[in-house]
């Protein structure tokens, strides 16, 4: 496993260490979710590896996949898992990489924000352009090179 790295300055390992009190939630070795305190809707909430790290691709592997299950088990203790239809409440889950892309706090963080009513969650703007399978057709070609690169 890849050593836990940690950042002195980082207000979100300040939180994993205790340092700085958080409304803590679901703990595993590898994760730490909390509360968030400016939270969008009611139970906001933040699951963070416990591995520093600004950015989604500096996480290690075995950290992102302990994360997704914690969310997943979230969703139960915030009793989002009951509508099982595409009506009525939902949830959305977010991260967040570079300010361009809204992030604040450069500690990998994964929101779970519950989208009960129009006016509380997420909002969001979706900029969809006209298909044209033309371009998307030279992108792909060009996505294939890269991923035979890997
Ligand atoms: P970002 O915009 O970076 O994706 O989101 C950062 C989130 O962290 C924000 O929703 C903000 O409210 C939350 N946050 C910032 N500082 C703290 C803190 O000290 N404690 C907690 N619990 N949440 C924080
Ligand atoms: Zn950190």
């Amino acid at each position: 496993m890849a050593s836990a790295a940690s950042n002195a300055s980082c207000i979100f390992c300040k939180i994993i260490k205790g340092e700085i009190p958080s409304f803590k939630l679901i703990e595993t070795s590898l994760s730490y979710s909390f509360l968030d305190i400016q939270p969008t809707a009611e139970a906001h909430v933040l699951v963070i590896p416990k591995h520093h790290g600004a950015k989604l691709h500096n996480i290690p592997d075995e950290y992102l996949a302990d994360i997704l299950p914690v969310v997943k088990k979230l969703t139960k203790v915030l009793k989002l898992d009951t509508n099982n239809t595409p009506d009525g409440e939902g949830y959305n889950v977010l991260q967040n990489n570079g300010r361009i892309a809204h992030q604040l706090v450069d500690h990998v963080h994964f929101h779970l924000i519950p989208k009960r009513n129009e006016s509380t969650g997420l909002g969001v703007e979706w900029p969809a352009q006209e298909t044209d399978f033309e371009a998307l057709g030279k992108l792909h070609k060009q996505l294939q090179e890269e991923l035979s690169k890997l």
